[in-house]
């Protein structure tokens, strides 16, 4: 047994292995691995054999010493303990979908043969703080057909709480999967939103990356609202099944929620600013933040002056409100 290194398996196990996961035998097994940190955290989209295979064939000394760094945040902000996950997070009221990234994915994708719509938000903290006093917004959580779980806040929260989240289901890891499957089952998106030009910059990177993505148009956020009719009939026209809108929260899913009856696409998804992170017009945090929770504080960073109150005021509070919640309802 050394310190980093994949779980050791009980023998029944390790008899289950399937061949893509042999080359966890030809590693000593250990305590600290990229899969149990990110399992803890609620990021392990790859399975665990996919991480063992990239922990073998990448292994450097940089590699494990940031790892090790990494193991003391991740362990202490990680899930402990192997408690079953409550199918729903509720918070202030609003049930998040205690779900995982796959299970919502094919969620979607099954929502898109109805013929009724289904409005998806993602909500982190700051959606949260702010639904907590703009009675609209949280009209259209309430109302809507899935409320996401996005980010560390959350799974903080569902710590005071003693729920634990399973998993963390956000916005901008679900999108390039929803893209590879809606790729692969000929499903047309539309993406609306951000400034003008980013949206079709992230359409053709995501295109890129997923051979045959039908991208059925695309249109920037900062239309004028006597625009809206046009907007609708391109969004209609274009025939797209889902509608990603990354205008920020709340803005985004009110629009969605004023315009769901005049839509024909029957999913309808809140992104925040996804298409920027897509379209390369803005990076996003490396995978050693997000390992340990930390992404929030590569945005703060990125534009403190919008960021700070999100963040430095509205994630205490947030954890404060949940606290108290917790101890009023018992
Ligand atoms: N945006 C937009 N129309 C507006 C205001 C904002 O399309 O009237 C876009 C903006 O360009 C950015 C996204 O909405 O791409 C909001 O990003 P933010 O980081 O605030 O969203 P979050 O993910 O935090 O909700």
């Amino acid at each position: 047994m050394s310190f980093l290194g994949p779980r050791p398996l009980t023998p029944t196990e390790a008899a289950a292995v399937p061949p893509e996961g042999l080359v966890r035998f030809w590693i000593r097994p250990g305590i600290v691995s990229a899969y149990r940190l990110r399992k803890g955290i609620g990021v392990a989209y790859k399975t665990e054999y996919q991480l063992d295979h990239e922990f073998y064939y990448r292994q450097s000394l940089g590699g494990d010493i940031g790892l090790l760094a990494r193991a003391i945040p991740g362990t202490i902000l990680g899930k402990h303990g192997i408690a079953d996950a409550a199918p729903t997070l509720t918070f202030f009221g609003i049930d998040i979908a205690n779900t995982s990234m796959n299970e919502a994915i094919d969620w979607i994708i099954g929502r898109t043969r109805m013929e009724s719509h289904s409005q998806i938000c993602f909500v982190n903290p700051d959606c949260l703080n702010i639904a907590y006093t703009h009675s609209d917004y949280l009209k259209v959580l309430l109302r809507s057909e899935l409320v996401l779980p996005d980010g560390i806040g959350i799974h903080l929260a569902g710590r005071i709480k003693g729920t634990p989240m399973a998993e963390n289901v956000n916005g901008t890891d679900l999108f390039p999967r929803l893209c590879a499957r809606a790729a692969a089952e000929h499903i047309p998106l539309y993406l609306l939103g951000a400034r003008p030009s980013v949206a079709m910059a992230a359409a053709t990177a995501m295109q890129a990356k997923c051979p045959g993505l039908q991208i059925a148009g695309t249109h920037h956020g900062y239309f004028d609202p006597n625009d809206t009719a046009a907007v609708l009939h391109e969004i209609n026209s274009s025939g797209a099944k889902i509608l990603l809108a990354a205008m920020g929260a709340p803005r985004q899913d009110l629009w969605l929620a004023e315009h769901r009856e005049q839509l024909l696409t029957p999913v309808l998804i809140g992104v925040g600013g996804l298409f920027d992170f897509y379209s390369g017009a803005v990076p996003r945090a490396p995978m050693w933040m997000r390992e340990i929770g930390m992404e929030w504080t590569w945005r703060l960073l990125q534009e403190p002056g919008r960021m700070w109150r999100r963040y430095l005021v509205g994630n205490p509070l947030f954890l404060y409100r949940v606290w108290k919640e917790v101890r009023e309802t018992g």
